[in-house]
């Protein structure tokens, strides 16, 4: 297989001007309030550990992880949890923090989910925002970065598991966004 060519599209320095934007603006629109902060693994694990160090207010930390379902439920936004948060979030101020959104489906599902639970209020936050593709409509409160139709790796980004340690954005030359699982 031919290797694939990477070209950085966001710079660490920008990554770093940027999420310190983000914690600030975060830490004042939630003063005075303590937010549960629910990265999706494994993506946003870079992003969340750097925003947490950006933020001036007192907050926990959570993780849940999801998988899309095979072939047969393609185009159903059928997606199953296979990590499940280890807090309760019933009356808390929740914060979802996602690496991008591409389509909308995965955070839809987890969003629904997370509203059974009752939580006082949710919020998204996701670093990557990539509009053109949108399938389902979710309300992102904080956005990083609008990118175009490219497939990108780094910073908790993975290409079949590699890259996620690059400390910038790249885009991959010759990766395609339909061959991910749920475009099948
Ligand atoms: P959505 O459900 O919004 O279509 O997709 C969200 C998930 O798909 C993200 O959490 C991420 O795991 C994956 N994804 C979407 N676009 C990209 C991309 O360009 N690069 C990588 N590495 N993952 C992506």
């Amino acid at each position: 297989m031919k290797r694939k060519g990477i070209k950085i599209i966001i710079p660490k320095r920008e990554l770093d001007k940027r999420i310190r934007e983000l914690g600030s603006k975060i830490s004042r629109d939630y003063a005075g309030k303590e937010p549960i902060l629910i990265g999706i693994l494994k993506g946003s694990f870079i992003f969340l550990a750097d925003l947490v160090r950006q933020m001036k207010i007192p907050h926990q930390i959570d993780f849940i992880a999801v998988a899309s379902y095979g072939q047969e439920v393609v185009g159903s936004g059928a997606v199953k949890l296979i990590k499940d948060l280890s807090v309760n979030i019933e009356e808390k101020d929740v914060i979802i923090i996602e690496d991008i959104v591409d389509t909308g489906l995965t955070l839809n599902f987890i969003r629904k989910n997370l509203l059974l639970r009752s939580p006082k209020s949710i919020e998204i936050v996701t670093l990557l925002d990539r509009k053109e593709r949108r399938k389902v409509e979710v309300p992102i409160r904080y956005v990083g970065f609008a990118i175009p139709n490219e497939f990108v790796v780094g910073y908790g980004l993975d290409l079949a598991e590699r890259y996620r340690n690059l400390p910038y954005i790249a885009r991959v030359e010759g990766a395609r966004l339909a061959q991910r699982k749920f475009e099948l």
